[in-house]
């Protein structure tokens, strides 16, 4: 999911339509914002689709008034999935002591289902099937004084994945979970400041990067300025590797390395990695482009756009369901058959989760007449569940966890598939000296399986580590 948040500048709720079109790569079933305005109070719009279609129109902007907004957009991790309902769709408001607050979250509770039983059992009425909902709970029952005390006071009791953007009637909040496992930015535009799940949504409205909130910081920012708290006991920071492989859009900067640059470096690792003898670099787009570039650059072999994507179509692994998502890479991608035919073609692309892509575009690309086809995939392979805030798969769908890489090549059908080392992808976002197995410097249980929070939810229903 990606998250918003901006106060102090006129009209913020317009400046937070900014940010999630912005971030609309970071989900795309929802979106929504709430804002607060001195006289008329918390305002909210949650709607089902793109900002674009939402959070345009006048009639929904002027009814988000004030100086103070946050937003959220929307891809499901937990509630309802494929059939999002409305009430799953944040931010989240509830009303209690001290007039209550609204929150976006990004992230996974790995203790929600846990959490969720014992506040029902004490009397909490639920609105939502969402994880994230547990949090407003936890805070109207505190018995701190101050909002941003109950909400240190709710965290404490929250284990998993969280980036937090929260407001009350005067103050923006935003906390990243100890491990800072998902992404959270801090920016100033004119007066006023800015949270953001990335970088690249401080662009769009000409805000300033300022820094990234802490693993395990808490700010609370008002026209005073911005606080820092650390409420948490201090660990290891384990930010998630997938976001510089995948998630996050290539003009974001995280961890003060550009996107773009690390994929670039990606591809550049893969081509020393596993070099093949072959006529073209296709990136399968957009997500496999820049570690295609870096392929290309690294091995000399010439890089061609050899699919093309329809900018109308959004991310195929986003779509909820198998169905939409078969038809889903016919609808999005097409293969350039004049410059295909005869040619010996290394594909690149980012992941292989259930192999429905890598299938499909072999089969396409085959039928435009290549002469062989080579996959070249900027991550290990994914043999395990995301439980921090990335929707992949259950185990058995994933293609990696019931296979080794001979026999994903058989099953595919093409000339050579090969990963990038767990070690050639630390390498390429700034660990010259790769991964540290005895201390990891990211979350990579989707490709390792270490799981740095264990997903006590998920072992309870069954879950193997
Ligand atoms: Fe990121 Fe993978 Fe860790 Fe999930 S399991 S947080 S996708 S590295
Ligand atoms: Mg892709």
């Amino acid at each position: 999911c990606g998250i918003f948040g901006v106060i102090g500048v006129d009209e913020a709720a317009n400046f937070v339509a900014l940010g999630l079109h912005a971030l609309q790569h970071r989900g795309q079933e929802a979106g929504g914002i709430v804002s607060h305005h001195p006289e008329h109070g918390f305002q909210s719009a949650r709607r089902f689709g793109y900002v674009r279609d939402n959070f345009t129109s006048q009639s929904v902007m002027e009814t988000l008034q004030g100086p103070l907004a946050i937003g959220h957009v929307r891809y499901s991790t937990t509630g309802s999935k494929g059939q999002t309902a409305i009430r799953d769709v944040q931010p989240f408001f509830g009303e209690f002591a001290m007039g209550g607050a609204a929150i976006a979250h990004n992230g996974n509770i790995t203790n929600a289902n846990a959490l969720r039983r014992e506040l029902i059992e004490r009397g909490s009425i639920f609105q939502s099937s969402s994880d994230s909902e547990c949090i407003i709970h936890l805070m109207a029952r505190s018995l701190q004084r101050t909002i941003p005390e109950r909400m240190e006071d709710a965290l404490r009791r929250v284990e998993g994945a969280f980036s937090i953007v929260a407001m009350t009637r005067t103050k923006l909040i935003g906390v990243r979970d100890p491990l800072g496992v998902r992404p959270l930015v801090l920016g100033q535009v004119g007066d006023g400041w800015v949270l953001s799940s990335e970088t690249c949504a401080l662009d769009i409205i000409g805000a300033t990067f300022i820094r990234e909130i802490a693993p395990g910081e808490m700010v609370v920012i008002t026209d005073k300025g911005v606080e820092s708290h650390f409420p948490f006991r201090p660990r290891k920071p384990r930010f998630c590797i997938f976001e510089h492989v995948y998630f996050s859009r290539p003009d974001s900067i995280l961890g003060g390395r550009s996107v773009y640059e690390t994929r670039e470096a990606i591809g550049r690792e893969l081509a020393a990695e596993a070099p093949v003898d072959a006529d073209l670099v296709c990136p399968v787009p957009d997500s496999g482009t820049p570690a295609a570039i870096g392929y290309s650059l690294a091995s000399g072999i010439p890089y061609a756009m050899g699919i093309i994507r329809n900018q109308y179509m959004g991310r195929t692994f986003i779509e909820p369901t198998e169905q939409i998502r078969n038809m889903g890479v016919r609808l999005k991608l097409n293969v350039n058959r004049a410059l295909i035919e005869g040619k010996r073609v290394i594909l690149v692309d980012d992941s292989v989760v259930r192999g429905t892509t890598s299938r499909k575009i072999k089969e396409m690309i085959l039928d435009a007449g290549a002469a062989e086809v080579h996959f070249r995939i900027a991550s290990p392979p994914t043999a395990w569940p995301c439980f921090y805030g990335v929707d992949t798969p259950q185990r058995e769908k994933l293609l990696a966890a019931t296979m080794s890489e001979e026999e994903m090549r058989d099953h595919l059908q093409v000339d050579s598939l090969r990963f990038i080392s767990l070690d050639g992808l630390y390498r390429a976002v700034g660990e010259a000296q790769g991964r540290n197995d005895k201390q990891p410097q990211y979350c990579d249980a989707c490709f390792s399986g270490e799981y740095p929070v264990e997903p006590s939810d998920q072992i309870e229903s069954g879950f193997e580590m």
